[in-house]
């Protein structure tokens, strides 16, 4: 019965409902409490009134007395020929009135018990607790001759037991009124979280069809803008991501083993020709030469991919700390001072000085050796590189202009991508991977900063850096 309706014990829908019976029966019961001791205080009450009526109507048959009543006390008939208690119609309550010596005059009404003696000091209502009937409510007056004193007294008086069973009819229809409410809200409570809990499950249910292998579904939720709806929403923007993520990933993995595997079949070949047949010494030189410079560029490749799996693993790889910028770049120029001389490229500096910023030593030195190796490669004899270091609004700006061969602008926007390259480097051997900007870039990127590339085709390039003080 319980599966029937979808529900185990560990579900939120079954503990929904086990806390709303449980506040329910908790409200109920304090409810049907409430309301059967108001309805017991006002039987009560009702009781008192109806014996203050009862005797005010009996006190006004009263004759005798000293009061300026005469003679002895006594109840006069209310019409004549008619005895006294058969028209005074008090219900079940009983009336008597006594004398001053305490002798019983009248009594009106008789039932099974009889209403107990009492010798009440002062008027007014009192509770009488009787072996043989029971307890009773009665309410006395003292009535009281010219000379101040006491003539007699009368009093009327009811068995508590028949407030008491007025009371319990209540409880009756009380008991099966809450449970009858019980169940209706049990079966509604039921229905709520049935409604509730519903998009929940039919978001999980397409979530689950979602699997690693095609990411590209999505839950697509058509409701309100309620928390499932955001929540459907979010998922769908994590799948978003993480779809992009998985797609760079399988092409990251496919462009680096076409990479790698370009450069090996090359050796092979090469390898192979020349162990076709008997070789002179300085043939084997000369393809020794050539193999080597085929490792290291293997070599480079295989060092560039572990230093951009090491950025993507390790959102904070190396040691961070503030570091002098100024130090780091002028020490940069100082060491590529001897590349740009073998290319007679004036390789200068505008370094603002002690430029500190919070970064990786490692990583921001990785950062511009890649840019200014690139400005020195892509920049003919002859040619300037200029690297400068400036402090604009509050940012860290450094830019490595060249007047190299500049790049056109339809590859300005793939630059920064991996493995990408302007084709006229893909057939050199001196190009890289095109790996150098996408490290680059991941590294600014982890800085909080950015890098941004202007150029223009023939006549150079700039790239800017802006990191964060
Ligand atoms: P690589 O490691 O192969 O040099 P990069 O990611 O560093 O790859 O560069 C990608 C491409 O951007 C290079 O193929 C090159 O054509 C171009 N490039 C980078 N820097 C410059 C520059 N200063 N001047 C002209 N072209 C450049």
């Amino acid at each position: 019965m319980i599966k029937r309706f979808g529900i185990s014990w560990r579900s939120l829908r079954f503990r929904l409902i086990g806390w709303y019976v449980l506040l329910l029966v908790l409200t109920l019961t304090v409810f049907s409490f409430y309301i059967f001791f108001q309805f017991r205080d006002l039987q009560q009450a009702q009781q008192d009134i109806n014996l203050q009526a009862a005797l005010a109507k009996v006190n006004a048959l009263v004759e005798g007395g000293q009061g300026g009543r005469g003679g002895d006390l006594r109840l006069r008939p209310p019409s004549p020929n008619q005895a006294v208690n058969q028209n005074l119609n008090l219900g079940n309550i009983q009336a008597r009135l006594y004398n001053r010596s305490g002798t019983l005059v009248e009594s009106i009404g008789s039932f099974a018990a009889e209403l107990p003696e009492y010798k009440p000091n002062t008027s007014g209502f009192a509770t009488l607790d009787t072996e043989n009937s029971g307890q009773w409510r009665v309410y006395s007056q003292v009535i009281v001759g010219r000379d101040n004193q006491r003539v007699g007294w009368l009093v009327v008086g009811q068995p508590i037991v028949s407030v008491d069973t007025e009371v319990s009819k209540l409880f009756a229809p009380i008991l099966f009124g809450a449970v009858l409410a019980f169940f209706l809200a049990l079966l509604g409570g039921l229905f709520l979280a049935n409604r509730a809990l519903l998009p929940i499950d039919r978001v999980t249910r397409t979530a689950q069809t979602i699997s690693t292998q095609d990411l590209t579904k999505r839950i697509n939720y058509h409701g309100p803008e309620d928390e499932i709806g955001r929540l459907a929403k979010t998922l769908d923007r994590m799948l978003d991501r993480l779809e992009k993520g998985f797609d760079q990933e399988r092409r990251f993995t496919s462009d680096a083993s076409h990479e790698l595997r370009t450069p090996l079949t090359a050796l092979k070949g090469r390898i192979e020709v020349t162990l076709s047949r008997l070789r002179t010494v300085e043939e084997y030189q000369e393809t020794l030469t050539d193999l080597k410079q085929e490792v290291d560029r293997l070599v480079r490749l295989a060092n560039s991919l572990l230093y951009l799996a090491r950025l993507d693993q390790a959102e904070s790889f190396g040691r961070w700390e503030t570091l002098n910028l100024s130090e780091l770049l002028e020490s940069l120029l100082d060491s590529l001072q001897w590349l740009a001389e073998t290319k007679a490229i004036e390789l200068s500096g505008e370094i603002a000085p002690t430029v500190k910023i919070y970064g990786s030593f490692d990583q921001l030195s990785r950062l511009f050796l890649n840019l200014v190796e690139n400005a020195l490669k892509y920049t003919p004899q002859g040619g300037r590189v200029l690297v400068r270091l400036q402090l604009v609004e509050k940012k860290v700006l450094v830019t490595v202009t060249d007047n190299g061969t500049g790049i056109a602008p339809e590859h300005l926007p793939n630059l920064f991508k991996r493995f990408y390259r302007v084709e006229a480097d893909r057939a050199s051997v001196s190009g890289g991977a095109g790996l150098g900007l996408a490290i680059a870039y991941e590294i600014a990127r982890q800085h909080n900063g950015t890098i941004e590339v202007e150029s223009n085709l023939g006549i150079g390039s700039t790239f800017k850096v802006i990191l964060p003080v």
